[in-house]
């Protein structure tokens, strides 16, 4: 990688989980923010989150007064015969003027494309596109202007994604990562019957069990599956599928078979991000609080700030917003991550 070349100054863009978190990751230094409705058209489809019409409108226009832009999410995939639900939120994205719509499926991409030719597209991670073939497939058919990729790719396979594809790139450097490909997890399915992909939900809350038992000991279930025990003093985390420890023959004592819970952090990988050609950083978190998401982005405001003026970047210590307290860089930089 050169580094005589001078990287572009990117968009940071932030999590927004609620109008209130929405004002609070604009205030405190986001270039652009991403939200969702309150139904099964965005993959963070849980009680308490996202916006009625008319709050999204009133937050487009507290964005726009600041110099921030609104990116809807629309990414989930309509079930066969439910599609009016994925049309009537790109019809309200048009009528509140949000900057850009996150789609992943195909169809959804086509109908914007066609009836909303003035929207701009973005490429959601759940559409799963990590070749230039499949990017340039969006960009040509519903003239998708930048894609979100997935967190399967070194900063190596980026870079040299960059130099064949003819869109922005977006590319995730905080936040919970999960160890399936984007848009590919049937885990949550299987257990609960509600779909990650189509229902907008990973562990829906309304299955999700805390047990204390008499001995301090906690158990945590998703559906009728046990994902996780934890002893006195332990702390009780989400039970997610792909992040519980389970036994199995081979291994009786209970192990994370998947993956340790652990959350992406790439702050000091920022310079090499953006010479690789990602134009737009991506912070996850839709779900967390707002002391959570002006933590954030505040250490990441900075950070790319100084970047820009040349300055070797401060890295503030966010180890206490990670899950499980323990951070990873993932597959960007080691293909050996699982
Ligand atoms: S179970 Fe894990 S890999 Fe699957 S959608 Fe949930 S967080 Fe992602």
């Amino acid at each position: 990688m050169n580094d005589h070349v001078a990287p572009r100054r990117p968009e940071l863009v932030c999590p927004a989980g609620t109008p209130a978190s929405l004002r609070t990751a604009v205030d405190a230094g986001a270039d652009a923010v991403y939200c969702g409705l309150q139904n099964a058209t965005n993959a963070r489809n849980f009680p308490g989150l996202n916006f009625s019409p008319d709050e999204l409108g009133k937050s487009v226009d507290y964005a726009h007064g600041r110099g921030a832009k609104v990116l809807l999410a629309v990414n989930t995939f309509p079930p066969a015969g439910q599609f009016q639900l994925w049309k009537d939120a790109i019809g309200i994205a048009a009528s509140v003027a949000a900057d850009a719509i996150i789609v992943a499926d195909m169809g959804v991409a086509a109908y914007a494309a066609r009836e909303y030719p003035q929207l701009r597209l973005h490429l959601s991670v759940q559409a799963g596109a990590s070749s230039p073939e499949a990017i340039r497939f969006h960009c040509e058919e519903f003239n998708v202007r930048r894609v979100v990729l997935p967190r399967i790719l070194t900063v190596a396979e980026i870079a040299d994604i960059h130099r064949q594809i003819p869109c922005e790139i977006e590319a995730f450097v905080f936040g919970n990562i999960g160890m399936m490909a984007e848009g590919r997890c049937s885990l949550t399915n299987y257990v609960t019957g509600v779909s990650t992909n189509m229902d907008g939900v990973c562990s829906p809350a309304a299955d999700v069990r805390y047990e204390e038992e008499a001995d301090g000991t906690l158990t945590t279930r998703l559906g009728s599956f046990v994902i996780d025990r934890y002893g006195c003093g332990e702390n009780g985390g989400y039970p997610t599928i792909c992040k519980g420890r389970y036994s199995c023959s081979a291994q009786p004592e209970p192990y994370y078979a998947f993956e340790e819970p652990r959350s992406l952090n790439l702050s000091a990988l920022l310079p090499d991000l953006m010479r690789a050609g990602v134009t737009a950083l991506k912070i996850e978190g839709r779900q967390r609080s707002r002391a959570y998401v002006r933590s954030v982005v505040a250490a990441f405001r900075k950070a790319v700030d100084e970047i820009m003026t040349g300055k070797q970047p401060s890295l503030t210590d966010l180890i206490a917003l990670t899950e499980g307290h323990k951070e990873t860089q993932g597959a960007f930089q080691s293909k050996s991550w699982r």
